[in-house]
């Protein structure tokens, strides 16, 4: 009886996929002034951290006006439409109007369960609203850390009222409200149940980052202290035997309650405030647990035992066996930014060793030139290598796990081949998620489109509190730090305060990037000091598109960096010119990269994209949309066209714009022009675009 029902839920869950699968959703240098030794990272004490937002600052022509954009609007846009104040359209409603109840109101469900509701058979929205909720609260806490706003505070500390009253309503401090509102026997996926479906554990891990995010931006401990309690109660409830074998239906929770973890550690204090005992050791523990007991299900005599999941979830065979990232690409992605914290945290050579496997296949045979990740709309999964259909499923929010997790991986092993492929997906599948206005989005980010525009919301509206997530994380990503090194990650206007040997440093970076390659950085220590500061030098601007070369291309121009007007060798090792010296007040580093627009062409394996190229600059993808390119379809590069690159300040927020030669269909030479991939649709919303381009030899 009870596996019948088992299979009856299972069967509708499988029909509901069916139905709506679209939308799962530095050698000695001779220097006349002074000496500079560039060395190789190799030597660096490992791992080496992302600055707090209190020590940087954005003054940024390209980013601030974005940022300005997503935090005084796009956070709004966000939590009003969770709210239910905007139906999801219908052309990209995955689940039937009928199946969904029309407003999705995702407070109303922590509401109806504070008032004690259970089991009342009516949910607003899909199950995995809750976290989307908590994600919200995320991407603004980190949004506020940079551009305090009272008004966006207060709206959330209102949310949050509503949160820990729907907690406080269930004994246990137990919060799903999916869970509670359908299927309260089925916690953890219990009785027949499924995590992956009803989300309790990933909801849980958004709202455990949402508590330790949001308490960091503010100093507000109420959704840290929700957060808590929930966790005192996850690990009351799973783990080692006795305990049930429960792992997480979607990844994400892993490094979420890492994230607990590590503030308890660095606040011990903070432990007084919690109503519950932490023992901060049991969290890492659980999550060791929820990522090791992939792939085992339980034990020879059926004790502890587990339905397995599928690659879908990571779980076909255990994590430190798997040989390639598979399955869903969301939930992969951030499974495997997870991998790679607890790698940092432990020092564990097996998580290190997965996570490098992981990041090498995803990043040198399955990622998209923008970045995308996930070529196949089927359950949303990680495509076979080499598959990179121009069609591609590739949704915003994998692209964001995958850039989540290239900078773990820098964090891990000081390395700017993963910095590269993090700039990529900002600079393109990222930034393209979100319209220019700031309120509209897009799921799927194919690299050629005839149709798909972005909505003002969806039934699955999961990419939107993705992209707040990333936004507001990317000012922390710009420099990292050791004891002996600062590094410049990324070039983006800004002011950064470090601590480095002893010394209080300050850097003021000023650029026009992605338009212009100058990047000015001037050092000010508060006394003459020395240490080392690394300098990310792309990939791409040294001939080296891809660390794998799943991507080739070459660029006209050389890198030049100097230090006080004198020329620095500016060849790199793991991705970073090293420059260690006694660094005084009003030392001026120039770096100038090579922008000149550069062919790209895929790996031979590629078959569908032979013949073709893509164009880029710098760290930016461009695309031909119909819009400027009449009769585009049949358009064929004339090989040996050079590209003219002009700025033009009026055009999709000031981009650079670049024209060449090509052929139509019937032979005649017309001049194409090509804008970034990430400012597609902003005109003409469904306008036709395509990013690579058959190209002629003749
Ligand atoms: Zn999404």
């Amino acid at each position: 009886m009870e596996s019948r029902k088992a299979k009856g839920f299972l069967t509708k869950i499988m029909l509901f996929h069916k139905l709506f699968r679209g939308l799962l959703c530095g050698g000695k240098l001779t220097c006349l002034s002074f000496q500079i030794w560039a060395q190789s990272a190799e030597s660096k004490a490992l791992p080496i951290h992302p600055l707090r937002f209190s020590d940087v600052r954005v003054e940024d022509s390209f980013w601030s006006p974005k940022f300005k954009i997503w935090s005084s609007k796009t956070t709004f846009d966000v939590f009003d439409k969770l709210e239910g104040k905007h139906e999801p359209e219908p052309p990209d409603v995955i689940a039937g109007k009928e199946k969904l109840p029309p407003a999705r109101n995702a407070f109303q469900n922590f509401d109806w369960v504070a008032e004690g509701k259970k089991n009342t058979q009516t949910h607003l929205g899909l199950p995995w609203y809750d976290g989307l909720a908590y994600e919200t609260i995320r991407g603004a806490s980190d949004l506020l850390s940079e551009y305090p706003n009272k008004a966006l505070e207060n709206k959330i500390d209102g949310y949050i009222e509503r949160i820990i009253a729907a907690q406080n309503a269930d004994p246990d401090s137990y919060i799903n409200t999916y869970t509670t509102l359908i299927c309260p026997a089925r916690r953890w996926g219990a009785n027949g149940g499924n995590d992956r479906w009803q989300h309790d554990l990933y909801n849980a891990g958004m709202l455990m980052e949402a508590g330790v995010h949001y308490y960091r931006a503010t100093g507000k401990i109420k959704l840290l202290h929700a957060a808590v309690k929930m966790s005192h109660y996850i690990c009351k409830e799973m783990g080692q035997l006795p305990k049930k074998n429960v792992i997480p239906g979607h990844g994400g929770p892993e490094e979420a309650l890492l994230k607990v973890y590590q503030l308890f550690k660095e606040q011990p204090r903070l432990k007084s405030k919690m109503s519950v005992p932490v023992n901060e050791n049991d969290y890492l523990a659980m999550v060791k647990f929820w990522i090791e007991a992939r792939g085992n299900y339980g034990e020879k005599d059926g004790s502890h035992a587990r339905k397995s999941d599928s690659s879908y979830n990571q779980d076909h065979e255990p994590v430190f066996q798997q040989q390639t990232i598979e399955g869903h690409a969301v939930r992969a992605t951030l499974l495997a930014t997870g991998i790679t914290a607890t790698a940092i945290e432990t020092g564990d050579r097996r998580y290190r060793q997965t996570a490098g496997r992981y990041w090498n296949n995803m990043a040198g045979k399955r990622m998209f030139i923008t970045g995308g990740q996930g070529a196949v709309a089927k359950d949303e999964r990680f495509g076979e290598d080499y598959f990179l259909p121009e069609s591609a499923y590739l949704e915003t929010c994998a692209a964001i796990g995958a850039g989540f997790f290239s900078e773990k991986m820098n964090e891990l092993e000081a390395n700017g081949k993963y910095m590269d492929e993090f700039e990529r997906v900002i600079y393109n599948n990222f930034l393209s998620g979100i319209s220019l206005g700031g309120d509209h989005y897009f799921y799927e980010n194919p690299l050629i489109g005839n149709g798909n525009k972005r909505w003002a919301w969806h039934g699955c509206p999961c990419c939107p509190p993705m992209i707040l997530k990333l936004a507001g994380a990317i000012p922390q990503y710009i420099y990292a730090y050791d004891e002996q090194h600062l590094y410049v990650n990324l070039f983006i206007g800004s002011e950064a305060t470090f601590k480095i040997g002893g010394t209080e440093a300050r850097l003021k970076q000023e650029t026009n990037y992605p338009w212009q390659g100058l990047t000015t950085i001037r050092v000010t220590p508060t006394r003459t000091a020395k240490f080392s500061i690394c300098v990310r030098i792309p990939g791409w601007a040294e001939g080296k598109e891809n660390p794998s070369d799943l991507y080739y291309s070459k660029v006209k121009g050389k890198v030049s960096l100097k230090v006080n007007a004198a020329p620095v060798a500016a060849s790199s090792k793991n991705g970073y010119v090293s420059i260690t010296r006694a660094w005084k007040k009003g030392d001026v580093i120039e770096l100038n990269l090579p922008m000149e627009p550069r062919r790209v062409v895929a790996h031979d394996f590629a078959e569908a994209l032979k013949g073709k190229v893509a164009i880029a600059s710098g760290p930016v993808i461009y695309s031909l949309e119909e819009l400027d390119n009449p009769g585009l379809k049949d358009y064929v590069l004339n090989a040996k066209t050079a590209f003219k690159v002009q700025y033009q300040q009026g055009q999709l927020g000031g981009i650079n714009v670049i024209d060449g030669e090509a052929a139509d269909a019937s032979g005649k030479q017309v001049i194409f022009r090509a804008i970034p991939f990430y400012a597609l649709g902003n005109r003409q919303p469904g306008a036709p675009y395509k990013t690579w381009i058959q190209v002629s030899h003749k």
